[in-house]
Formats: C-alpha cells, structure tokens, sequence
C-alpha cells in the first residue's frame, strides 16, 4: 500500500499538511512565513509530517488541470480561468496573465522499498508494517539519530527537546483500522490517493499521458520505478518539473547500498590479520 501524489491538481490548501497535524497531535511549527514563498512550514520536519511547497516560476501556465470538470459547470468558469486560456496565457477575461505559474507539491516520507533509516537503526525502533511502509516507534527510539543522515531524502528528523525521531507513519493506526491516511481523506482535489501500489502507478501512468496528450510535456512520475536506487518509493509523484525545481534527489540512492561490500572486505582485512598472526606465531615457535 501506498500513496500517489499528483501535483498537477494540488491547489496548495494545506488541508494535508492539518489533517496530518491533527490526526497525530504534532506540535505546530508558528505561523511565520519563510520569506521565500507562501510556503509558511519550510519543509518536512519531526513535527512536520507533510509538507506542501509552494513554488513560483516564470514559466506559463500550460494546461494544468484544477481538478474539476469545466462542462460540468456549464458556462461557469469556476477557477476564473479556462484550459483555452490558461495555454494562451490569459484569465478568462482577457487580461494577460504574464509568464508566471505556482507548483504545489505535498511531500512526505517515501516509504523506500530499500529504507536506510530502518537498516541503520539499533533498537529496531523503525521497521517494515504488514502493508510494505516504513514507521517508527517513538518509545524505542534511543534518539542517537543514525537515521537522520542515513535518509537520502532529508525527511527523518529529530525533535530538540528530547532527541527522538519522528515521521510519517502512513497513518498506522488509521490504515491498521480500515482507514484510509488523514491527508489522502482530507485533500479536496485527490492530489493525495491512497491505495496498492500496484493501482495507483496504473492509475499514474494514465494521468501522466493525458497530461502530456494535452501539452504538458514536462510531466512526470518520480519515485515510482521499482529499478531506481531506492527499489521504488511507497509515495511517488506526479510531477510538472524537474525533481530538483522541488528540492527532491534526481536519482536517490539507499544509502547502505555499500554495506554488505565494506562487511565482505572488513571481513577480509580480519582474516588476513588473524592469518598473519598465526604465522608469525608458528614462524616463532618454531625457533624455540
Ligand atoms: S524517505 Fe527516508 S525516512 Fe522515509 S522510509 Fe525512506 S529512508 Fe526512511
Ligand atoms: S490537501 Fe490536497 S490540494 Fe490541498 S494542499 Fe494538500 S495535496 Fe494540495
């Protein structure tokens, strides 16, 4: 199980990023503004377990789909804003919109087929769930933090005030009891979609060719190939830009790739040294 989240009908609500909050009864992060955007969170944190980015580019709009049915509505343009004038660079009325779009993203933990986090951490405090996600328990993380550096995501954070990690937990508790996440059930455009893995990349793959059937060529999925470095993601995305233009790795690896070689090898160096030990012991006795 997991989710798929499909920024191209994101509105940027930040229904996610509360429901999160308030499901899990996480601290609030103030309200101050970072300054930079009317991003207001800054980014996934221990007390931050969703995170929508709010990004401006100069860039036209093209044909992002608001997530709602414009003949439904019959003449009413609901968003003030048709396709036909989105592509042209204009609102509805005319006036020129200029060369300028939001990107709006809902991050989270990827809940990495290869996780880490879960590899590097001593007291089993994160482990694997039954439905293939990644969570950790807060009453057995000792808080040495090994996890933090070991995510190639930057998503595992700890708290300050008393050093113990946190993160998404695919909403366990909710999802062990029929449930469907807190942020998936809040989103009012289905941007999050929850469900197996399976379904939703099918259901991805689809979405990503309407969008470039209708000119959004820069569309893509990210985090949804079991090949890629980190065996695939439990949350993927759908994205309209370059992974980086949303502060996410172009190609993440796991970063305990390496351990098993750097064991073979310790292994090695050991043998080698016990065998030289032995050697010189027996070259030794020898001349006794
Ligand atoms: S994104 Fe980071 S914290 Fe989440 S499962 Fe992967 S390694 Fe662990
Ligand atoms: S609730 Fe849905 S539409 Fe609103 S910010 Fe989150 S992902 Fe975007």
């Amino acid at each position: 199980m997991g989710f798929f989240t499909d920024t191209s009908v994101c509105i940027g609500c930040k229904a996610c990023e509360v429901a999160c909050k308030e499901w899990n009864a996480l601290p609030e992060d103030g309200l101050t503004f970072t300054g930079m955007s009317y991003d207001n969170t800054g980014g996934l944190g221990a007390n931050s377990w969703r995170h929508v980015a709010f990004i401006e580019q100069r860039k036209p709009l093209g044909f992002q789909d608001p997530g709602l049915e414009y003949g439904d509505y019959g003449d009413v343009d609901l968003l003030g804003l048709t396709a036909e004038a989105a592509a042209a660079g204009q609102t509805a009325n005319g006036e020129d919109r200029g060369e300028f779009r939001w990107l709006m993203a809902s991050d989270v933990c990827k809940h990495c087929t290869h996780a880490a986090c879960l590899d590097v951490c001593p007291t089993g405090s994160l482990f694997r769930t039954e439905y293939g996600t990644v969570v950790v328990q807060e009453d057995i993380c000792n808080g040495c933090g090994y996890c933090v550096p070991a995510c190639p995501y930057g998503v595992i954070d700890q708290r300050q005030d008393d050093g113990r990690v946190w993160k998404c937990t695919l909403c366990y508790d909710r999802v062990s009891d029929g449930m469907e996440p807190a942020c998936a059930k809040a989103c009012p455009t289905d941007s999050i979609q929850y469900g197996p893995l399976d379904e939703l990349r099918e259901r991805a793959a689809r979405r990503v060719e309407r969008l470039h059937e209708a000119g959004v060529e820069d569309a893509r999925l990210y985090g949804h190939d079991p090949g890629d470095g980190v065996g695939g993601d439990g949350a993927f995305f759908l994205l309209l830009d370059e992974p980086e233009v949303y502060g996410l790795p172009p190609d993440p690896v796991v970063t305990t790739r390496d351990l098993p070689s750097m064991w073979r090898h310790a292994g090695a160096a050991a043998l080698t040294l016990l065998g030289g030990i032995a050697t010189v012991y027996a070259t030794t006795r020898g001349r006794r």
